[in-house]
Protein backbone atom coordinates (compact mmCIF):
# COMPACT_ATOMS: atom_id res chain seq x y z
CA UNK A 1 0.00 0.00 0.00
CA UNK A 2 2.39 2.08 1.41
CA UNK A 3 4.40 2.04 -2.45
CA UNK A 4 1.80 2.39 -4.40
CA UNK A 5 0.83 5.71 -2.89
CA UNK A 6 4.59 6.97 -3.59
CA UNK A 7 3.98 5.50 -6.68
CA UNK A 8 0.66 7.69 -8.00
CA UNK A 9 2.58 10.92 -6.45
CA UNK A 10 5.14 11.20 -8.54
CA UNK A 11 2.98 10.81 -11.67
CA UNK A 12 2.23 13.55 -13.49
CA UNK A 13 -0.87 15.02 -14.42
CA UNK A 14 -0.58 13.28 -18.04
CA UNK A 15 -0.15 9.80 -16.32
CA UNK A 16 -3.22 10.43 -13.73
CA UNK A 17 -5.53 11.12 -16.72
CA UNK A 18 -4.31 8.31 -18.32
CA UNK A 19 -4.05 5.98 -15.73
CA UNK A 20 -7.91 7.67 -15.09
CA UNK A 21 -8.95 6.83 -18.52
CA UNK A 22 -7.58 2.71 -18.25
CA UNK A 23 -9.05 2.64 -14.72
CA UNK A 24 -12.33 3.82 -16.47
CA UNK A 25 -11.92 1.53 -19.19
CA UNK A 26 -12.24 4.19 -21.85
CA UNK A 27 -9.47 2.88 -23.34
CA UNK A 28 -7.55 -0.75 -23.05
CA UNK A 29 -4.47 0.36 -24.27
CA UNK A 30 -2.25 3.61 -24.80
CA UNK A 31 -1.38 5.09 -28.44
CA UNK A 32 0.80 7.67 -28.86
CA UNK A 33 2.19 10.22 -31.87
CA UNK A 34 4.30 13.10 -32.35
CA UNK A 35 3.27 14.88 -34.76
CA UNK A 36 5.38 17.33 -36.29
CA UNK A 37 4.80 19.67 -39.44
CA UNK A 38 7.84 19.26 -41.66
CA UNK A 39 8.97 23.06 -41.96
CA UNK A 40 11.70 23.16 -40.20
CA UNK A 41 14.53 21.52 -38.12
CA UNK A 42 13.11 20.24 -35.07
CA UNK A 43 14.53 21.75 -31.46
CA UNK A 44 15.06 21.13 -28.26
CA UNK A 45 11.01 21.99 -27.30
CA UNK A 46 10.19 18.78 -29.86
CA UNK A 47 12.54 16.79 -28.05
CA UNK A 48 10.46 17.11 -25.36
CA UNK A 49 7.53 16.27 -27.26
CA UNK A 50 9.10 13.11 -28.79
CA UNK A 51 10.13 12.13 -25.48
CA UNK A 52 7.13 12.85 -23.55
CA UNK A 53 5.42 10.98 -25.92
CA UNK A 54 7.46 8.18 -26.69
CA UNK A 55 7.81 7.73 -22.99
CA UNK A 56 4.48 7.40 -21.94
CA UNK A 57 3.92 4.53 -24.90
CA UNK A 58 6.84 2.94 -23.26
CA UNK A 59 5.69 3.09 -19.79
CA UNK A 60 2.16 1.77 -20.44
CA UNK A 61 3.12 -0.95 -23.13
CA UNK A 62 1.68 1.16 -25.89
CA UNK A 63 3.07 2.24 -29.12
CA UNK A 64 4.07 5.36 -30.11
CA UNK A 65 3.84 6.77 -33.88
CA UNK A 66 5.82 9.26 -35.92
CA UNK A 67 3.28 11.15 -37.88
CA UNK A 68 3.61 13.74 -40.72
CA UNK A 69 1.23 16.78 -40.20
CA UNK A 70 1.72 17.14 -43.76
CA UNK A 71 -1.78 19.19 -44.71
CA UNK A 72 -0.46 22.64 -45.59
CA UNK A 73 1.85 22.16 -48.65
CA UNK A 74 3.39 25.95 -48.72
CA UNK A 75 5.66 25.36 -46.34
CA UNK A 76 6.29 21.88 -46.19
CA UNK A 77 9.47 20.67 -47.74
CA UNK A 78 10.69 16.45 -47.98
CA UNK A 79 14.20 17.97 -46.96
CA UNK A 80 12.85 18.37 -43.16
CA UNK A 81 11.14 14.74 -43.55
CA UNK A 82 14.27 13.04 -43.91
CA UNK A 83 16.18 15.48 -40.86
CA UNK A 84 12.74 15.03 -38.37
CA UNK A 85 13.33 11.17 -38.84
CA UNK A 86 17.22 10.91 -38.67
CA UNK A 87 16.41 13.34 -35.28
CA UNK A 88 13.04 11.22 -33.78
CA UNK A 89 15.65 7.68 -34.42
CA UNK A 90 18.53 9.57 -33.26
CA UNK A 91 16.90 10.46 -29.42
CA UNK A 92 15.77 6.69 -29.46
CA UNK A 93 11.79 7.32 -29.54
CA UNK A 94 11.41 3.97 -31.67
CA UNK A 95 8.58 4.06 -33.89
CA UNK A 96 8.99 1.05 -35.87
CA UNK A 97 7.20 0.59 -39.33
CA UNK A 98 4.47 3.20 -37.92
CA UNK A 99 5.46 6.11 -39.89
CA UNK A 100 2.43 8.25 -41.07
CA UNK A 101 1.85 11.05 -43.11
CA UNK A 102 -1.64 12.94 -42.69
CA UNK A 103 -1.77 13.83 -46.37
CA UNK A 104 -2.26 10.20 -47.03
CA UNK A 105 -5.97 10.80 -45.43
CA UNK A 106 -7.21 13.23 -47.11
CA UNK A 107 -9.64 11.09 -48.93
CA UNK A 108 -11.01 10.05 -45.35
CA UNK A 109 -11.10 13.78 -44.70
CA UNK A 110 -13.09 14.29 -47.15
CA UNK A 111 -15.02 11.77 -46.73
CA UNK A 112 -16.01 13.04 -42.96
CA UNK A 113 -16.31 16.40 -44.36
CA UNK A 114 -18.89 14.77 -46.92
CA UNK A 115 -20.61 13.31 -43.72
CA UNK A 116 -20.47 16.65 -41.90
CA UNK A 117 -22.53 18.27 -44.79
CA UNK A 118 -25.08 15.14 -44.66
CA UNK A 119 -25.82 15.47 -41.28
CA UNK A 120 -26.23 19.05 -41.77
CA UNK A 121 -23.33 19.94 -39.67
CA UNK A 122 -21.10 22.09 -42.47
CA UNK A 123 -21.63 24.32 -45.42
CA UNK A 124 -20.22 26.03 -48.09
CA UNK A 125 -20.12 29.64 -47.21
CA UNK A 126 -19.05 32.17 -50.07
CA UNK A 127 -17.88 34.69 -47.78
CA UNK A 128 -14.29 36.23 -47.83
CA UNK A 129 -11.72 35.45 -45.22
CA UNK A 130 -11.92 38.84 -44.48
CA UNK A 131 -16.00 39.13 -44.06
CA UNK A 132 -15.45 35.66 -42.19
CA UNK A 133 -13.13 37.29 -39.85
CA UNK A 134 -15.63 39.74 -39.07
CA UNK A 135 -18.55 37.87 -38.97
CA UNK A 136 -16.95 36.43 -36.53
CA UNK A 137 -16.60 38.32 -33.34
CA UNK A 138 -14.12 38.50 -30.75
CA UNK A 139 -14.47 37.86 -26.91
CA UNK A 140 -17.09 40.58 -26.50
CA UNK A 141 -19.20 40.03 -29.32
CA UNK A 142 -21.27 37.67 -29.93
CA UNK A 143 -20.24 35.94 -33.96
CA UNK A 144 -22.98 36.57 -36.87
CA UNK A 145 -24.08 33.72 -38.61
CA UNK A 146 -23.12 33.95 -42.67
CA UNK A 147 -26.28 34.13 -45.00
CA UNK A 148 -24.76 30.66 -46.83
CA UNK A 149 -25.26 28.47 -43.07
CA UNK A 150 -28.69 27.55 -43.96
CA UNK A 151 -28.01 26.18 -47.61
CA UNK A 152 -29.66 22.75 -47.86
CA UNK A 153 -27.75 19.49 -47.83
CA UNK A 154 -28.04 18.81 -51.51
CA UNK A 155 -26.49 22.14 -52.81
CA UNK A 156 -23.56 22.03 -50.10
CA UNK A 157 -22.69 18.12 -51.46
CA UNK A 158 -22.60 19.86 -54.82
CA UNK A 159 -20.75 22.78 -54.26
CA UNK A 160 -18.39 20.75 -52.01
CA UNK A 161 -17.64 18.34 -54.83
CA UNK A 162 -17.73 21.40 -57.04
CA UNK A 163 -14.76 22.73 -54.77
CA UNK A 164 -12.94 19.74 -54.86
CA UNK A 165 -13.55 19.01 -58.55
CA UNK A 166 -11.24 22.59 -59.33
CA UNK A 167 -14.31 24.59 -59.96
CA UNK A 168 -13.51 27.63 -57.82
CA UNK A 169 -11.15 29.57 -57.38
CA UNK A 170 -8.52 29.68 -54.58
CA UNK A 171 -10.47 31.68 -51.91
CA UNK A 172 -13.52 31.85 -53.37
CA UNK A 173 -15.38 28.85 -51.19
CA UNK A 174 -14.58 27.76 -47.78
CA UNK A 175 -16.38 25.08 -46.43
CA UNK A 176 -17.16 25.58 -42.46
CA UNK A 177 -18.29 23.20 -39.54
CA UNK A 178 -21.65 24.40 -38.09
CA UNK A 179 -21.78 24.78 -34.94
CA UNK A 180 -22.27 27.83 -32.79
CA UNK A 181 -21.81 31.42 -33.88
CA UNK A 182 -22.50 32.57 -30.17
CA UNK A 183 -20.53 30.40 -28.38
CA UNK A 184 -18.16 32.01 -26.29
CA UNK A 185 -15.17 29.98 -27.68
CA UNK A 186 -14.29 31.75 -30.98
CA UNK A 187 -12.83 28.35 -32.15
CA UNK A 188 -16.26 26.63 -31.97
CA UNK A 189 -17.96 29.76 -33.86
CA UNK A 190 -18.57 27.98 -37.50
CA UNK A 191 -14.45 27.43 -37.59
CA UNK A 192 -13.62 27.02 -41.74
CA UNK A 193 -12.47 23.11 -42.20
CA UNK A 194 -11.75 22.96 -45.74
CA UNK A 195 -10.32 25.48 -48.33
CA UNK A 196 -9.38 25.87 -52.10
CA UNK A 197 -5.74 26.03 -53.03
CA UNK A 198 -4.01 25.15 -55.87
CA UNK A 199 -0.97 24.35 -54.40
CA UNK A 200 1.55 21.39 -55.15
CA UNK A 201 1.68 18.90 -52.38
CA UNK A 202 4.82 16.57 -51.96
CA UNK A 203 3.01 13.59 -51.44
CA UNK A 204 0.00 13.73 -53.49
CA UNK A 205 0.99 16.53 -56.20
CA UNK A 206 -1.99 17.90 -57.78
CA UNK A 207 -4.57 15.60 -56.83
CA UNK A 208 -6.40 17.86 -54.13
CA UNK A 209 -7.18 21.22 -54.58
CA UNK A 210 -8.69 21.95 -51.53
CA UNK A 211 -7.29 21.07 -48.44
CA UNK A 212 -8.57 20.54 -44.51
CA UNK A 213 -7.54 23.18 -42.12
CA UNK A 214 -5.49 22.10 -39.03
CA UNK A 215 -8.18 21.91 -36.84
CA UNK A 216 -10.06 19.67 -38.66
CA UNK A 217 -7.56 17.44 -39.84
CA UNK A 218 -5.74 17.04 -36.51
CA UNK A 219 -8.20 15.15 -34.61
CA UNK A 220 -9.02 12.98 -37.95
CA UNK A 221 -5.44 11.61 -38.19
CA UNK A 222 -5.23 10.70 -34.57
CA UNK A 223 -8.60 8.97 -34.81
CA UNK A 224 -7.80 6.82 -38.11
CA UNK A 225 -4.20 5.83 -36.24
CA UNK A 226 -6.35 4.77 -32.74
CA UNK A 227 -4.64 7.19 -30.93
CA UNK A 228 -5.48 7.09 -27.33
CA UNK A 229 -4.16 10.05 -25.84
CA UNK A 230 -3.40 12.84 -28.28
CA UNK A 231 -0.73 14.95 -26.44
CA UNK A 232 -0.07 18.64 -27.67
CA UNK A 233 0.97 22.15 -26.35
CA UNK A 234 -1.12 24.50 -23.70
CA UNK A 235 -1.82 26.75 -27.14
CA UNK A 236 -4.59 24.26 -28.12
CA UNK A 237 -6.39 24.05 -24.82
CA UNK A 238 -9.11 26.33 -26.53
CA UNK A 239 -9.49 24.30 -29.62
CA UNK A 240 -10.11 21.14 -27.36
CA UNK A 241 -13.73 21.63 -27.74
CA UNK A 242 -13.52 21.55 -31.33
CA UNK A 243 -11.32 18.80 -31.35
CA UNK A 244 -13.41 16.46 -29.57
CA UNK A 245 -16.53 17.84 -31.50
CA UNK A 246 -14.63 16.82 -34.86
CA UNK A 247 -14.02 13.07 -33.46
CA UNK A 248 -17.75 13.06 -32.06
CA UNK A 249 -19.72 14.24 -35.39
CA UNK A 250 -17.21 12.01 -37.45
CA UNK A 251 -18.78 9.35 -35.80
CA UNK A 252 -15.14 7.75 -34.59
CA UNK A 253 -15.40 4.97 -32.37
CA UNK A 254 -13.28 5.26 -29.01
CA UNK A 255 -12.26 8.42 -29.99
CA UNK A 256 -8.74 9.86 -28.46
CA UNK A 257 -8.13 12.53 -25.31
CA UNK A 258 -6.38 15.63 -26.09
CA UNK A 259 -4.35 16.31 -23.33
CA UNK A 260 -2.03 19.69 -23.16
CA UNK A 261 1.32 20.77 -21.72
CA UNK A 262 3.19 24.00 -21.19
CA UNK A 263 5.70 24.04 -24.21
CA UNK A 264 9.57 24.15 -22.88
CA UNK A 265 11.45 27.32 -23.23
CA UNK A 266 15.06 27.45 -22.74
CA UNK A 267 17.02 30.34 -21.17
CA UNK A 268 20.05 32.67 -23.28
CA UNK A 269 18.99 30.40 -26.40
CA UNK A 270 17.49 31.38 -29.86
CA UNK A 271 14.51 28.90 -31.00
CA UNK A 272 12.40 31.16 -33.25
CA UNK A 273 12.42 30.00 -37.06
CA UNK A 274 12.49 33.67 -37.98
CA UNK A 275 15.67 34.68 -35.73
CA UNK A 276 17.58 31.55 -36.80
CA UNK A 277 16.98 31.78 -40.37
CA UNK A 278 18.42 35.19 -39.89
CA UNK A 279 21.17 34.22 -38.37
CA UNK A 280 21.52 31.24 -40.94
CA UNK A 281 21.14 34.16 -43.97
CA UNK A 282 23.79 36.43 -42.21
CA UNK A 283 26.30 34.08 -41.93
CA UNK A 284 26.77 34.50 -38.05
CA UNK A 285 26.04 30.81 -37.94
CA UNK A 286 26.82 28.15 -39.75
CA UNK A 287 23.94 26.59 -40.84
CA UNK A 288 21.05 25.11 -38.72
CA UNK A 289 23.16 23.04 -36.81
CA UNK A 290 25.88 25.08 -35.77
CA UNK A 291 26.76 24.35 -32.45
CA UNK A 292 25.80 27.04 -30.20
CA UNK A 293 21.90 26.59 -31.80
CA UNK A 294 19.43 24.35 -30.18
CA UNK A 295 17.85 22.13 -32.77
CA UNK A 296 18.20 18.63 -32.12
CA UNK A 297 21.01 18.28 -35.15
CA UNK A 298 23.25 21.29 -33.57
CA UNK A 299 22.73 19.84 -29.95
CA UNK A 300 23.79 16.59 -31.56
CA UNK A 301 26.69 18.27 -33.28
CA UNK A 302 27.73 20.39 -30.18
CA UNK A 303 28.04 16.69 -28.28
CA UNK A 304 24.89 16.09 -26.28
CA UNK A 305 23.89 12.88 -26.07
CA UNK A 306 20.17 10.66 -26.42
CA UNK A 307 20.74 10.12 -23.19
CA UNK A 308 21.35 13.71 -22.05
CA UNK A 309 18.63 15.16 -23.32
CA UNK A 310 16.72 12.02 -21.84
CA UNK A 311 17.74 13.06 -18.59
CA UNK A 312 16.86 16.77 -18.96
CA UNK A 313 13.09 16.59 -20.01
CA UNK A 314 12.70 13.68 -17.25
CA UNK A 315 14.36 16.56 -14.80
CA UNK A 316 12.13 19.07 -16.35
CA UNK A 317 8.92 17.40 -16.18
CA UNK A 318 5.72 17.94 -17.06
CA UNK A 319 3.59 20.96 -16.44
CA UNK A 320 0.13 23.44 -17.24
CA UNK A 321 2.02 26.79 -16.76
CA UNK A 322 5.10 28.30 -19.26
CA UNK A 323 8.49 28.72 -17.41
CA UNK A 324 11.75 28.85 -19.08
CA UNK A 325 13.98 26.77 -18.02
CA UNK A 326 18.05 27.31 -17.06
CA UNK A 327 20.17 26.35 -19.52
CA UNK A 328 22.50 25.19 -16.88
CA UNK A 329 20.36 22.65 -16.78
CA UNK A 330 21.16 21.13 -20.05
CA UNK A 331 25.03 21.52 -19.35
CA UNK A 332 24.44 19.50 -16.15
CA UNK A 333 22.87 16.82 -18.13
CA UNK A 334 25.50 16.23 -20.33
CA UNK A 335 27.90 16.40 -18.08
CA UNK A 336 26.24 13.50 -15.41
CA UNK A 337 25.94 11.84 -18.45
CA UNK A 338 29.62 12.08 -19.87
CA UNK A 339 31.28 11.93 -16.53
CA UNK A 340 31.99 8.10 -16.38
CA UNK A 341 31.17 7.16 -19.56
CA UNK A 342 34.06 8.76 -21.61
CA UNK A 343 37.72 9.25 -21.17
CA UNK A 344 40.08 11.79 -19.65
CA UNK A 345 42.96 13.08 -21.58
CA UNK A 346 45.32 15.70 -21.96
CA UNK A 347 44.97 18.25 -24.02
CA UNK A 348 46.32 21.81 -24.11
CA UNK A 349 44.35 24.75 -25.37
CA UNK A 350 46.97 27.74 -25.04
CA UNK A 351 50.31 25.84 -25.26
CA UNK A 352 53.42 27.04 -24.08
CA UNK A 353 57.11 25.19 -23.75
CA UNK A 354 57.98 23.56 -20.89
CA UNK A 355 61.30 21.84 -21.12
CA UNK A 356 62.55 19.35 -19.11
CA UNK A 357 66.57 20.65 -18.36
CA UNK A 358 67.73 17.19 -16.84
CA UNK A 359 65.81 14.62 -18.35
CA UNK A 360 67.53 12.53 -21.39
CA UNK A 361 67.50 13.98 -24.99
CA UNK A 362 65.43 12.15 -27.68
CA UNK A 363 64.08 10.09 -25.00
CA UNK A 364 60.10 8.85 -24.63
CA UNK A 365 58.55 7.15 -21.75
CA UNK A 366 55.25 5.44 -21.97
CA UNK A 367 53.05 5.97 -18.52
CA UNK A 368 50.04 4.25 -17.71
CA UNK A 369 47.39 6.33 -17.27
CA UNK A 370 44.18 5.76 -16.25
CA UNK A 371 40.96 6.59 -18.26
CA UNK A 372 39.34 7.36 -16.51
CA UNK A 373 39.88 7.66 -12.19
CA UNK A 374 35.99 7.50 -11.26
CA UNK A 375 35.46 4.24 -13.82
CA UNK A 376 38.21 1.71 -13.95
CA UNK A 377 36.44 -0.16 -16.40
CA UNK A 378 37.47 2.44 -18.86
CA UNK A 379 41.18 0.81 -18.15
CA UNK A 380 44.35 2.43 -19.19
CA UNK A 381 46.42 4.04 -22.02
CA UNK A 382 49.82 4.56 -22.43
CA UNK A 383 50.76 8.53 -22.78
CA UNK A 384 53.95 9.45 -24.40
CA UNK A 385 56.39 11.22 -22.01
CA UNK A 386 59.90 13.24 -22.85
CA UNK A 387 62.15 16.10 -22.37
CA UNK A 388 60.11 19.17 -24.20
CA UNK A 389 56.05 18.95 -22.79
CA UNK A 390 53.61 21.45 -23.72
CA UNK A 391 51.86 22.81 -20.58
CA UNK A 392 48.81 25.25 -20.73
CA UNK A 393 50.21 29.24 -20.79
CA UNK A 394 48.45 29.89 -17.51
CA UNK A 395 50.02 27.62 -15.72
CA UNK A 396 53.47 29.51 -15.32
CA UNK A 397 53.75 32.94 -13.77
CA UNK A 398 57.01 34.61 -13.92
CA UNK A 399 55.69 36.93 -10.39
CA UNK A 400 53.18 34.89 -9.36
CA UNK A 401 50.11 36.37 -7.62
CA UNK A 402 49.05 34.91 -4.00
CA UNK A 403 47.37 31.51 -3.44
CA UNK A 404 49.14 30.71 -7.20
CA UNK A 405 50.38 27.31 -6.89
CA UNK A 406 51.45 26.26 -10.29
CA UNK A 407 54.75 26.69 -11.74
CA UNK A 408 57.05 29.66 -11.03
CA UNK A 409 60.52 30.16 -10.56
CA UNK A 410 61.47 27.85 -7.04
CA UNK A 411 57.99 26.37 -7.06
CA UNK A 412 57.53 22.65 -7.38
CA UNK A 413 54.28 21.15 -8.77
CA UNK A 414 52.83 18.04 -10.29
CA UNK A 415 52.85 16.96 -13.96
CA UNK A 416 49.62 14.54 -13.75
CA UNK A 417 50.23 10.90 -14.29
CA UNK A 418 54.17 11.87 -14.40
CA UNK A 419 57.05 13.11 -11.97
CA UNK A 420 57.47 16.11 -9.93
CA UNK A 421 59.52 19.14 -11.13
CA UNK A 422 60.70 22.40 -10.14
CA UNK A 423 60.54 25.67 -12.15
CA UNK A 424 63.67 26.66 -12.61
CA UNK A 425 62.96 30.14 -14.82
CA UNK A 426 61.98 31.14 -18.53
CA UNK A 427 62.75 32.63 -21.64
CA UNK A 428 61.28 35.95 -23.32
CA UNK A 429 61.25 37.05 -26.70
CA UNK A 430 61.71 40.86 -27.45
CA UNK A 431 58.76 42.00 -26.39
CA UNK A 432 58.55 40.26 -23.01
CA UNK A 433 56.52 37.39 -23.84
CA UNK A 434 57.50 33.83 -21.81
CA UNK A 435 58.42 31.61 -24.97
CA UNK A 436 59.27 28.86 -22.90
CA UNK A 437 59.70 28.02 -18.99
CA UNK A 438 62.32 25.46 -18.09
CA UNK A 439 62.66 22.80 -15.37
CA UNK A 440 63.71 20.15 -13.90
CA UNK A 441 62.24 17.05 -12.94
CA UNK A 442 63.14 14.24 -9.96
CA UNK A 443 63.19 11.00 -10.48
CA UNK A 444 62.01 9.46 -7.38
CA UNK A 445 58.96 10.86 -7.81
CA UNK A 446 57.12 8.84 -10.91
CA UNK A 447 53.28 8.36 -10.42
CA UNK A 448 52.45 5.01 -9.53
CA UNK A 449 55.59 4.22 -8.30
CA UNK A 450 54.98 4.52 -4.87
CA UNK A 451 56.33 7.99 -4.08
CA UNK A 452 55.26 9.60 -1.16
CA UNK A 453 58.37 11.60 -0.05
CA UNK A 454 56.93 15.44 -0.77
CA UNK A 455 53.41 17.25 -1.06
CA UNK A 456 52.68 19.70 -3.61
CA UNK A 457 50.24 22.31 -3.93
CA UNK A 458 49.86 22.14 -7.89
CA UNK A 459 48.88 19.57 -10.31
CA UNK A 460 49.08 20.47 -13.61
CA UNK A 461 48.66 18.45 -16.74
CA UNK A 462 50.85 18.50 -20.53
CA UNK A 463 51.23 17.04 -23.39
CA UNK A 464 54.74 15.57 -24.70
CA UNK A 465 55.65 17.64 -27.66
CA UNK A 466 57.20 15.04 -29.91
CA UNK A 467 54.38 12.97 -29.98
CA UNK A 468 51.86 15.87 -29.78
CA UNK A 469 48.96 16.50 -32.23
CA UNK A 470 47.98 19.59 -33.44
CA UNK A 471 44.31 20.15 -33.24
CA UNK A 472 41.65 23.10 -33.40
CA UNK A 473 39.51 23.62 -30.58
CA UNK A 474 36.33 25.46 -30.85
CA UNK A 475 34.60 27.14 -27.60
CA UNK A 476 31.34 28.47 -27.28
CA UNK A 477 29.00 30.65 -25.24
CA UNK A 478 25.61 31.18 -24.85
CA UNK A 479 24.80 33.64 -28.21
CA UNK A 480 21.90 35.82 -26.38
CA UNK A 481 22.51 36.58 -22.56
CA UNK A 482 18.94 37.26 -21.61
CA UNK A 483 20.15 38.88 -18.41
CA UNK A 484 21.44 41.61 -20.75
CA UNK A 485 18.42 41.31 -23.06
CA UNK A 486 17.40 39.39 -25.60
CA UNK A 487 16.79 42.03 -28.17
CA UNK A 488 18.25 45.32 -28.98
CA UNK A 489 15.68 47.87 -29.27
CA UNK A 490 15.40 47.54 -32.91
CA UNK A 491 14.14 44.03 -32.33
CA UNK A 492 17.08 42.02 -33.66
CA UNK A 493 18.52 39.90 -31.14
CA UNK A 494 21.78 41.22 -29.11
CA UNK A 495 24.68 38.58 -29.62
CA UNK A 496 26.80 37.68 -27.58
CA UNK A 497 30.02 38.34 -29.49
CA UNK A 498 31.90 35.75 -27.92
CA UNK A 499 30.27 33.35 -28.47
CA UNK A 500 32.55 31.64 -30.81
CA UNK A 501 35.95 31.04 -30.53
CA UNK A 502 38.37 29.25 -32.29
CA UNK A 503 41.82 28.31 -30.87
CA UNK A 504 44.17 26.89 -33.81
CA UNK A 505 47.03 25.25 -32.45
CA UNK A 506 46.16 23.20 -29.43
CA UNK A 507 47.41 19.86 -28.44
CA UNK A 508 46.52 16.34 -28.10
CA UNK A 509 48.20 13.42 -26.79
CA UNK A 510 48.59 10.77 -29.73
CA UNK A 511 45.55 8.80 -28.17
CA UNK A 512 42.94 9.83 -30.45
CA UNK A 513 43.82 7.67 -34.02
CA UNK A 514 40.14 6.54 -35.10
CA UNK A 515 38.77 8.92 -33.57
CA UNK A 516 35.48 9.79 -35.19
CA UNK A 517 32.56 12.24 -35.73
CA UNK A 518 30.83 12.60 -32.48
CA UNK A 519 33.02 10.71 -30.03
CA UNK A 520 33.34 12.73 -27.07
CA UNK A 521 36.05 12.84 -24.28
CA UNK A 522 36.80 14.91 -21.13
CA UNK A 523 39.98 17.21 -21.55
CA UNK A 524 41.25 17.18 -17.98
CA UNK A 525 40.84 20.48 -16.40
CA UNK A 526 39.32 21.82 -20.02
CA UNK A 527 35.72 20.43 -20.33
CA UNK A 528 33.87 17.75 -22.44
CA UNK A 529 34.73 17.93 -26.30
CA UNK A 530 32.87 16.16 -29.06
CA UNK A 531 34.69 15.64 -32.54
CA UNK A 532 32.70 18.24 -34.83
CA UNK A 533 30.74 15.68 -37.53
CA UNK A 534 30.90 18.80 -40.40
CA UNK A 535 34.92 20.33 -40.39
CA UNK A 536 36.88 17.28 -38.76
CA UNK A 537 39.58 15.37 -40.76
CA UNK A 538 41.75 12.59 -39.59
CA UNK A 539 44.75 14.70 -40.69
CA UNK A 540 43.05 17.88 -38.71
CA UNK A 541 41.22 16.88 -35.89
CA UNK A 542 38.33 19.88 -34.82
CA UNK A 543 36.67 19.24 -31.14
CA UNK A 544 33.76 21.38 -30.57
CA UNK A 545 33.78 21.85 -26.61
CA UNK A 546 30.28 21.02 -25.23
CA UNK A 547 30.60 21.98 -22.31
CA UNK A 548 33.01 22.98 -19.33
CA UNK A 549 33.97 21.27 -16.18
CA UNK A 550 32.37 23.72 -13.42
CA UNK A 551 28.38 24.44 -12.76
CA UNK A 552 26.85 26.79 -10.96
CA UNK A 553 23.94 24.82 -11.63
CA UNK A 554 23.01 22.58 -8.83
CA UNK A 555 19.95 19.72 -8.61
CA UNK A 556 18.17 19.20 -5.19
CA UNK A 557 20.47 20.94 -2.14
P1 LIG B 1 7.78 25.71 -33.78
O1 LIG B 1 6.86 26.83 -34.09
O2 LIG B 1 8.77 26.01 -32.71
O3 LIG B 1 8.40 25.08 -34.97
P2 LIG B 1 5.54 24.03 -33.81
O4 LIG B 1 4.55 23.85 -32.73
O5 LIG B 1 5.12 24.83 -34.97
O6 LIG B 1 6.87 24.59 -33.17
P3 LIG B 1 5.13 21.46 -34.88
O7 LIG B 1 5.89 20.76 -35.93
O8 LIG B 1 3.78 21.94 -35.21
O9 LIG B 1 6.03 22.67 -34.39
O10 LIG B 1 5.11 20.66 -33.54
C1 LIG B 1 5.21 19.28 -33.41
C2 LIG B 1 4.92 18.93 -31.98
O11 LIG B 1 5.93 19.47 -31.13
C3 LIG B 1 3.61 19.50 -31.50
O12 LIG B 1 2.92 18.50 -30.79
C4 LIG B 1 4.01 20.64 -30.62
O13 LIG B 1 3.07 20.89 -29.65
C5 LIG B 1 5.34 20.16 -30.05
N1 LIG B 1 6.20 21.27 -29.66
C6 LIG B 1 6.59 22.31 -30.42
N2 LIG B 1 7.35 23.17 -29.71
C7 LIG B 1 7.44 22.66 -28.46
C8 LIG B 1 8.07 23.10 -27.25
N3 LIG B 1 8.77 24.22 -27.18
N4 LIG B 1 7.95 22.32 -26.16
C9 LIG B 1 7.27 21.17 -26.21
N5 LIG B 1 6.63 20.71 -27.29
C10 LIG B 1 6.71 21.44 -28.42
MG1 LIG C 1 3.52 24.38 -36.18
Amino acid sequence: MEDNKEEIISKNFIEQEIDKDLSEGVYNHVQTRFPPEPNGYLHIGHAKSILLNYGLAKKYGGKFNLRFDDTNPTKEKTEFVESIIEDVKWLGAEFDDRLYFASNYFQEMYDCAVLLIRKGKAFVCDLTADEIREYRGDFKTPGKESPYRNRSVEENLKLFEEMKDGKYKDGEKVLRARIDMSSPNINMRDPVIYRVARMTHHNTGDTWCIYPMYDFAHPIEDAIEHITHSICTLEFEDHRPLYDWVVKECEFENPPHQIEFAKLYLTNVVTGKRYIKKLVEDNIVDGWEDPRLVSIAALRRRGYTPESLRMFVDLVGVSKANSSVDYAMLEYCIREDLKLKRPRMMAILDPIKLVIDNYPEDTTEYLNVANNLENPELGERKVPFGKELYIEREDFMEEPIKKYFRLFPGNEVRLMNAYFVTCTGCEKDENGNVTVVHCTYDPETKSGSGFEGRKVKGTIHWVAASTAQEVECRLYENIVDEEKGKLNEDGSLNLNPNSLTVLKNCYVEPSFEGARAYDSYQFVRNGFFCIDCKDSTPEHLVFNRIVSLKSSFKIGK
